[in-house]
Order: structure tokens, then sequence, then C-alpha cells
């Protein structure tokens, strides 16, 4: 292993490896399935362990806009749940 791959505690839906957090050669953070390049189960934004309320997903992805502040999304194709949470500020 030639970088440190740190565990996001996801489990790949394709073959049930770990998905780790990767980077990127632009420095950019993304998460795949630690088995690549033989799964190609990849994630551009951070996972998060909660089930989606629509679909048999067991995770949903994080995303964090200007504009929306912090939304949760299903990844799964065809499914549309998006949930916006209030950003507080500590
Ligand atoms: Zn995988
Ligand atoms: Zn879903």
């Amino acid at each position: 292993m030639y970088v440190t791959q740190k565990s996001t505690g996801l489990v790949c839906p394709k073959d049930a490896g770990d998905v780790v957090e990767r980077k990127s050669r632009r420095g950019t953070a993304f998460y795949g399935c630690a088995n690549y390049p033989d799964c190609d189960f990849v994630l551009w934004n951070k996972p998060v362990l909660e089930p989606c309320p629509q679909c048999q997903s067991t995770f949903l992805v994080e995303k964090v806009t200007k504009r929306h502040g912090r939304q949760l999304l299903c990844n799964t194709e065809g499914c549309d749940d998006v949930r916006t949470e209030e950003l507080t500020t500590a």
C-alpha cells in the first residue's frame, strides 16, 4: 500500500470492500473502494452512514455548498432524496 488510506466506515455496495478516502492528483478528496482497480466504486462526495428514506441505500452523501449549506443526497441513480440541513455555527 503506497498511500495512507482513511477508512470511511462505509462498506462498498458492489463487493463489500472498505470505502476509503483518497486524494486525486489535483488534491481533491474522493472516496473509493479499497479494492480498486478491481472494483470501480467511487464517490465524489463524502459518504454519511445514514440509510436513505426513499430507497434501499445504506448511505447518503454529504455536499456542502455556499448556497444551500449542508445537503445530504442519495447516491442511487434515479433516487432524488435530498435533505438540506441548516449549517449551525458553533
Ligand atoms: Zn468495491
Ligand atoms: Zn435513495
